[in-house]
């Protein structure tokens, strides 16, 4: 599903620079990536995400590598086929929680936001238990509200690659739980592969690998 092959990145010259010689995940897989803050793993994924291009390397999504797409191509691939929880949510001020979560389907020409999207996304509002909260804006909901409509938005689209990074870090312990059952039965019904970066280490036992980022830094290093 996923490939990463000698991915080399750097934050401009003599920034940060982060080298994966191999990572792949197979499709439906539940792979979390733990390590430490700075270690480069925000930076994976939005390598991943095409957000970002790695200096040299490939990475294949569903066989398509991602690096040899245009900037163009690589918005529409993201939009069309991967789900992106960011970490610091990413919510546009000026549209309110409905409007958040069906963001994608203004940017992207390939998805036709009908009813079905429109009841996907109160589903899951609901779900995340932020349905009565749909008609307001980001500034008028708490932190964890905010991350449920992050959580939402990656999902309406049902994407075959839900990308996550710390989603249920600003969530009560009960909650985390909850919603990251959510997560992983939005992917088994559509069967996605979710890549996962977390500092929950209770959640671990539910994915089926675990990587620690630590060993990427130490390469980086030499
Ligand atoms: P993590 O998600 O593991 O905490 P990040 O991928 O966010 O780590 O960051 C890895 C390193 O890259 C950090 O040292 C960070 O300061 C640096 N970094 C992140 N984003 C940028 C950027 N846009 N420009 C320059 N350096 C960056
Ligand atoms: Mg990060």
């Amino acid at each position: 599903m996923i490939s990463v092959e000698n991915v080399s990145f750097e934050y401009g010259e003599g920034g940060f620079r982060l080298h994966i010689p191999h990572l792949s995940l197979r499709e439906r897989e539940r792979l979390a990536i733990v390590g430490p803050s700075g270690s480069g793993k925000t930076t994976l994924l939005n390598l991943i995400a095409g957000i970002l291009l790695p200096k040299s390397g490939r990475i294949d999504i569903d066989g398509t590598d991602v690096t040899g797409l245009s900037d163009a191509e690589r918005r529409q691939f993201r939009a069309s086929h991967i789900g992106f929880v960011f970490q610091d949510f990413a919510l546009l001020d000026y549209l309110s929680a409905r409007q958040n979560i069906l963001y994608p389907y203004r940017i992207t020409p390939a998805l036709k936001l009908d009813a079905d999207a429109r009841s996907r996304a109160e589903a899951l509002a609901d779900a995340c238990g932020i349905g009565d909260k749909l008609d307001r804006h980001p500034a008028a909901l708490s932190q964890g509200e905010q991350q449920r409509v992050a959580i939402c938005r990656a999902l309406v689209t049902q994407p075959k690659l839900i990308l996550s990074d710390e989603a249920t870090g600003n969530l009560d312990p009960e909650s985390k739980g909850r919603i990251l059952d959510l997560l992983f039965q939005q992917a088994a019904d559509v069967g996605a592969t979710v890549l996962a970066v977390t500092h929950d280490h209770e959640l671990l036992p539910r994915f089926e690998r675990v990587i620690d980022f630590a060993q990427y830094r130490e390469v980086a290093a030499a």
